[in-house]
């Protein structure tokens, strides 16, 4: 029998009505004659109580000896609740169900607390499960060392659990279920104009997803994409399908020059001007922010300094292991990366050109810039987000479907 793997967000749980949505969602997969495995993630947001955020304000995470074990234990309760109460409504309506933590569920993971990798699914529990009940419900976001310790994922990890269970059971397909109608050319809350995507490539959605659309995330996508199984991102609050992920084999995808624009914000920029200890400073400043863990991006370096940037939360920490060796870092706060992403603006001349364009008619100042072949990045002042990314999403008249050669 085919298994199906439904994933419900935060959103999708926040209150009786949304509930009730999903309920009919999974009832719909039921009459289809699917097994179905319905991964949750925490109710609701922040202020909602067994929100995610909600939890972590519960304990002090600014003392540098907050436990990673312990925030995990923490956090994994969000989804772990959730499961229970989607399993009790499931049950209310008739569905057999039963709800399993992601340890349960066979989830054996690194113990990177935090931030740990999803290692193995053991699926002898869920086949069993299948076999016995209409629906296994998962909580998502959390696994198991192979000690028994509890971990989570990383944020927004309840996708990749519903990814990692598709692929451990070869599912038919992975449906992730959000407020917006599917993946749109760019963040709907930011671009009112933006448009819904109705079939992409992983490879398209991937790079979107890691600049900063948060709809998918990246890796649940990657997981997905080596399986070859395909991932409809769509409403919960409709019927519509919405966006088909797939590979670039399905001949009805368009090629379009560009597919979206993301953007990240909560950015520092660092930059470090050192002549007479070029070689020192080119060695060094790398090597003490790795060391601590602090990924470092847009890095451009030259014969007379480097100019990088951290997440904002590392500022403190980077600009302290960089003065501890005596250089003197320049730090400018509050900015954010836009990127646009685009499979198609590969050996295609102009688009840079017609960013920088779009952008300073707008007046907005670009602190750094860097592109590969399917993306170009724009590093730009916190305050200016929603200008540039709608600039952009205008720019390239992303609101509707038309042939985007550049002239
Ligand atoms: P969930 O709780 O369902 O996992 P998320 O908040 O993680 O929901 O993701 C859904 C949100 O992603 C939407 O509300 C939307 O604001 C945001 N988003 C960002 N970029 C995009 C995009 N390109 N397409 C659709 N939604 C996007
Ligand atoms: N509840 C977790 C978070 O807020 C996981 C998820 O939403 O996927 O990050
Ligand atoms: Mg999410």
């Amino acid at each position: 029998m085919a298994i199906l793997v439904q994933k419900f967000g935060g959103t999708s749980l926040q209150s009786p009505a949304s509930i009730s949505k999903v309920i009919s969602h999974i009832k719909h997969a039921k009459e289809e004659n699917y097994k179905l495995v319905v991964v949750v993630s925490a109710l609701g947001r922040m202020p909602d109580p067994y929100a995610t955020d909600t939890l972590l304000s519960l304990i002090d995470r600014s003392t540098p000896l907050h436990a990673k074990r312990e925030t995990d234990l923490l956090m994994s309760c969000g989804e772990t609740i959730a499961s229970v109460v989607l399993s009790n409504e499931l049950q209310n309506n008739d569905i057999q169900s039963i709800a399993l933590t992601g340890g349960q569920a066979g989830i054996i993971t690194t113990s990177d607390f935090t931030q740990a990798k999803i290692k193995s699914v053991n699926t002898t529990r869920l086949l069993e499960e299948l076999d016995n009940y209409d629906v296994v419900v998962v909580a998502g976001f959390q696994g198991q060392t192979s000690t028994g310790e509890i971990t989570t994922i990383g944020r927004g990890g309840s996708d990749t659990t519903a990814a990692a269970i598709g692929v451990a059971l070869n599912a038919e397909k992975v449906e992730i279920f959000s407020d917006v109608n599917g993946i749109m050319t760019a963040d709907p809350r930011m671009v009112k104009s933006a448009r819904q995507l109705k079939i992409v490539t992983y490879t398209e959605i991937c790079n979107l997803a890691y600049q900063g659309a948060k709809v998918v995330h990246p890796r649940a996508i990657e997981l997905v994409m080596q399986a070859n199984i395909p991932l409809h991102v769509r409403s919960t609050y409709s019927t519509e399908t919405g966006t088909l992920v797939t590979n670039s084999s399905i001949k009805e995808i368009p090629d379009q020059l560009i597919t979206g624009i993301a953007h990240m914000s909560s950015i520092t920029q660092i930059k470090i001007t050192n002549r007479e200890e070029m070689h020192r400073l080119h060695s060094e400043v790398f090597k003490v922010l790795a060391d601590a863990g602090i990924s470092v991006d847009f890095i451009s370096i030259s014969p007379t300094g480097l100019l990088f940037t951290v997440p904002e939360d590392y500022t403190q920490t980077a600009v302290d292991l960089i003065t501890n060796l005596s250089f003197h870092p320049q730090v400018t706060k509050s900015c954010a990366k836009v990127s646009v992403v685009g499979g198609g603006m590969m050996g295609v001349p102009g688009v840079a050109s017609k960013i920088v364009q779009a952008l300073t008619e707008k007046g907005i100042q670009i602190l750094q810039s860097a592109d590969s072949h399917t993306t170009i990045w724009v590093l730009i002042h916190e305050k200016d987000i929603k200008g540039a990314v709608n600039a952009l999403h205008d720019t390239f008249q992303l609101s509707q479907v038309i042939d985007q050669g550049i002239k």
